[in-house]
């Protein structure tokens, strides 16, 4: 029988053998609930013969249900520490590399290319708090063709990332995120499911990656420095916020591509689709051009 890795009697215990604590610095609040666990590992994906890549397995508890569930585990863990831990939790299991870097750091294309090219690719993860957003931001930035990315993230994030475009929590990450994906949340889990616990409860964002993008922008820098110039400002009109940041073009020449599109003047960034931000960010980009 496997050992049961949410047991807080068995964290703690596995961690004094090893010598180790629980480091705040990495974000380490490990899942203290089976259901939780296998509830993630459920729903990160729909198809068996995927490979999953989940970042920070802390001591295995939902690398464990994830290899359980899914042809091959990638565990990419920052804490050198825990490294002989996942070998004692996770040795019975012959589908598990387990891979010690930073993930912000690691050759993700490099190191998953054997697994695309045997199938389906998601990632599935308890997400260390402090650094939640670079890590989507990147994942979504690397171009690889993950199938779902699942992630459990502080719950005032999840809302951003799944609000309506025009929603009180919408943000810049929501309509970058929308360009590349579908996000759902799934459940809210509460600070009480974790050791230590965090200050804040927590939720289950499953994103599917969209196979073709909703909208081709000229030109993706521009795009994302609409959205970005957009929410910076977000109290501001758009032209204002537009203005703060594309010093290369007239206040006039800003509302004319935004009336041009079909906005009011006096409209708010966070009114506005992905689509519609593609729109106006190809009118700036042709301004541009032409200067
Ligand atoms: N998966 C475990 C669980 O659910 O109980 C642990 C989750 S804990 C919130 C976050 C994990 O991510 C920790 O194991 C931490 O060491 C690891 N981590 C933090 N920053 C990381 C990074 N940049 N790259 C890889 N792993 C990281």
């Amino acid at each position: 029988m496997p050992m049961n890795l949410c047991d807080i009697r068995n964290i703690k215990q596995t961690m004094a053998m090893f010598g180790i604590n629980f480091r705040k610095e990495f974000g380490q609040n490990f899942l203290t609930n089976n259901m939780v666990v296998e509830d993630i590992a459920d729903n990160c994906c729909d198809d068996a013969q995927s490979t999953i890549l989940e970042i920070g397995p802390g001591i295995g508890s939902l690398t464990s249900e994830l290899a359980q569930r899914y042809r091959h585990v990638v565990a990419v863990e920052i804490d050198r520490g825990l490294i002989p831990v996942l070998k004692y939790t996770l040795g019975e299991y012959g589908n598990v590399t387990v891979i010690n870097e930073d993930v912000m750091k690691a050759d993700l294309k490099a190191l998953l290319a054997p697994y695309f090219e045997k199938g389906k690719v998601s990632v599935c993860a308890n997400l260390p708090y402090y650094i939640t957003t670079p890590i989507l931001m990147m994942l979504l930035e690397s171009g690889l063709p993950f199938d779902y990315i699942t992630i459990m993230i502080q719950s005032e994030v999840a809302d951003r990332l799944c609000s309506a475009p025009g929603g009180k929590d919408c943000g810049a990450i929501t309509a970058v995120l929308n360009y590349y994906g579908s996000p759902e949340k799934l459940f809210k889990v509460s600070a009480g499911n974790f050791i230590p616990a965090p200050k804040v409860d927590s939720s289950v964002v499953r994103i599917k990656l969209f196979k073709e993008k909703p909208c081709k922008p000229a030109d993706e820098k521009t795009f994302f420095r609409t959205v970005r110039a957009a929410f910076e400002q977000r109290r501001k009109t758009l032209p204002n916020a537009l203005s703060a940041v594309f010093s290369e073009l007239s206040k006039d020449e800003i509302t004319t591509a935004i009336t041009d599109c079909g906005h009011d003047p006096n409209i708010r960034g966070e009114k506005l689709s992905v689509e519609e931000f593609a729109a106006i960010s190809d009118v700036l980009y042709e301004k541009i051009q032409n200067i």
